[in-house]
């Protein structure tokens, strides 16, 4: 079972019929890095950026996170790297960052992710500024985190402008042309307001996990509520197929890069709902590519089709589990 994984890695990652398919790696530290080149990641779909503030009473200053990020983007030899400007709040917190905050009466609902960047734009300078010089060396895109309106978007693309202009001034060499800057799709409003979105976005990445965790007000780390929290509530795959919709209509690309991207019973539906990037635990990879390989993409579409005609949570599992024993 493990050689025969391990032989995957130089398979190219394309369904049966002959689509396709963009695995990517998440990375949450830098030494991940490693494991995700030795899978054979076509790219780093999601580099989590918080490990920069972790563990730490400072803040990284600029020329930290630019060689940080400069480093990663070098391993990746023109691969994509798609960086996440800070995601702390919520279940994620930094020494560091104590002051920022006081006690949030919902950590979840609260001062978080991009609304603590747009709040202390100090920080999502610094950070921006880090991404634009590191994308000088490679391929880089940047993400931002639980996006809820177009307003935030805008407001980042000011702020982004004004450090493109205050590092041409210092004759810093930066991304030419400038990154691409896609958003988290985690947020059920902005999943619903997809189409309104697209305009403002280079591309979407659908964060399952927050995305389950609010449709279905649901705690992703409560362990007294797990068995609630379910990736086949017809609620969530419905948000996932609108905004999978709503980004082929904007041609404007999409991947999903929560838990749910890397656990191959989800493989066909994803695909069959029109996903073409998939961003995973470099663990996991192997196992989705497996899945994809063995796969008719036609016939996941009209499976897919199916499925979603379903209101029964307990019918979408069991035809989905249909789909996979055959292949098993
Ligand atoms: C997500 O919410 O699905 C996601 C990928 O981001 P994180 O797990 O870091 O919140
Ligand atoms: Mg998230």
């Amino acid at each position: 079972e493990r050689a025969q994984l391990k032989s995957l890695r130089k398979l190219p990652a394309i369904t049966r019929d002959g689509t396709s398919v963009t695995l990517n790696a998440n990375l949450e530290l830098p030494r991940e890095l490693d494991g995700a080149i030795e899978v054979g990641a076509s790219g780093v779909g999601l580099l989590r950026t918080e490990f920069l503030f972790m563990n730490r009473e400072d803040l990284p200053d600029e020329d930290e996170q630019t060689e940080i990020l400069t480093r990663i983007v070098t391993s990746m030899d023109g691969k994509p790297v798609t960086a996440r400007t800070l995601d702390i709040g919520g279940e994620k917190i930094a020494t560091a960052l104590r002051g920022y905050f006081s006690e949030p009466t919902n950590p979840a609902l609260g001062l978080r992710a991009i609304r603590l960047s747009l709040k202390e734009p100090k920080l999502l300078e610094t950070q921006l500024a880090a991404m634009l010089r590191a994308g000088a060396h490679g391929n880089l895109r940047i993400l931002l985190p639980m996006i809820s309106s177009v307003a935030e978007v805008r407001r980042v693309r000011e702020i982004m402008a004004t450090v493109v202009r205050r590092l041409r001034r210092r004759g810093v060499k930066i991304a030419h042309p400038l990154p691409k800057l896609g958003i988290m799709i985690e947020i059920p409003g902005a999943a619903l307001s997809a189409d309104g979105l697209a305009p403002f976005c280079d591309f979407f990445a659908i964060g399952t996990n927050d995305l389950i965790q609010y449709t279905l007000a649901i705690d992703r780390g409560d362990e007294q509520v797990a068995d609630l929290y379910d990736p086949l509530h017809p609620a969530v795959l419905r948000l996932v197929q609108f905004t999978t919709e709503a980004a082929l209509r904007a041609r404007i690309p999409v991947s999903i890069c929560g838990e749910m991207a890397g656990d191959p019973r989800y493989t066909a539906l994803l695909l069959g709902l029109g996903i073409r990037e998939l961003s995973m635990a470099p663990n996991n990879l192997p196992l989705v590519k497996r899945r994809l390989r063995g796969l008719d993409l036609i016939e996941a579409t009209r499976r897919a089709r199916t499925i979603m005609d379903q209101t029964d949570r307990g019918r979408i599992a069991a035809l989905l589990d249909d789909f996979n024993d055959a292949a098993a």
